[in-house]
């Protein structure tokens, strides 16, 4: 009963640069788990994702998690239309390629998209290492990438200047789809199962302020404390939410 147009993992807080400008700050030694994973994805009665986010730190840094959540996917038949990862391309993640390549044959076989779009951040504040960058294009043809260039810094962790940044929790905003609840912005699911909608700034930030642990509540419950309607009011949210939650106890 659930469609979400974005959902980002937070998959490790380590990294393996040190950018003068990243609104992170300090990395952590924090790796998101698969029990936060299974509890996103099988917990929540979510019909259909269009974007599966995979970031950091850097995300390359727990291939194991990346490849568990693409074999949850699979396994479980979520439909998926994309995965997105952002990397700095200092190492070539050959499991999470193969488990990506995996993921394209197996959308190929059931008639799904299956996209795989990666892009590799390239300015003046990252290390380039355009090797590994051929290596994966001349490896895997099929994925889609993107150079990323820094259009903005955010004056947040480490970033010394920088446009103004409000570290906040923004509503999640909802729409009605044939009687589906549509989640039309991200949701970020912080690498110690928090739940965020931003996904910019410091780790520090989120971990003070956030919606609430996956394991304390379920995306129905912060659509209830934090959703916009946007067909409708407060109790026409409600009552659409209600509909959700008989229908999971049916499915349960
Ligand atoms: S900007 Fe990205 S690559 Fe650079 S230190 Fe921050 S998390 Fe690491």
């Amino acid at each position: 009963m659930l469609s979400l147009e974005f959902l980002v993992f937070e998959v490790t807080r380590l990294c393996n640069e040190f950018c003068k400008m990243c609104m992170r700050g300090d990395a952590q030694d924090v790796n998101i788990t698969e029990e936060i994973v299974n509890h996103v994805l099988l917990g929540n009665d979510i019909n259909d994702i269009d974007t599966i986010m995979l970031t950091g730190g850097e995300p390359t840094l727990n291939e194991k998690i990346i490849c568990y959540i693409i074999e949850l996917v699979i396994k479980h038949n979520i439909p998926v239309e994309r995965f997105y990862m952002v990397t700095n391309a200092k190492k070539f993640p050959g499991d999470i390629l193969e488990a990506f390549s995996d993921y394209q044959k197996y959308c190929d076989s059931i008639g799904r998209k299956g996209k795989i779009d990666i892009d590799f951040s390239v300015d003046e504040f990252h290390e380039n290492h355009f090797d590994i960058m051929r290596e994966y294009e001349s490896k895997y043809p099929n994925f889609n990438y993107n150079s990323k260039k820094l259009k903005f810094i955010w004056k947040t962790g480490r970033a010394e200047y920088g446009d103004e940044f409000i570290y906040e929790i923004i509503p999640m905003y909802v729409k009605n789809v044939m009687g589906r609840i549509w989640l039309m912005n991200p949701l970020y699911i912080t690498a110690n199962g928090n739940y965020e909608t931003k996904g910019d700034g410091m780790y520090k930030d989120m971990d003070k302020l956030n919606m609430g642990s996956v394991f304390d509540k379920s995306m129905l419950d912060l659509l209830e404390e934090h959703g916009e309607y946007r067909d409708g009011n407060k109790e026409d949210l409600k009552r659409l939410i209600n509909i959700a939650r008989k229908y999971q106890m049916r499915e349960k």
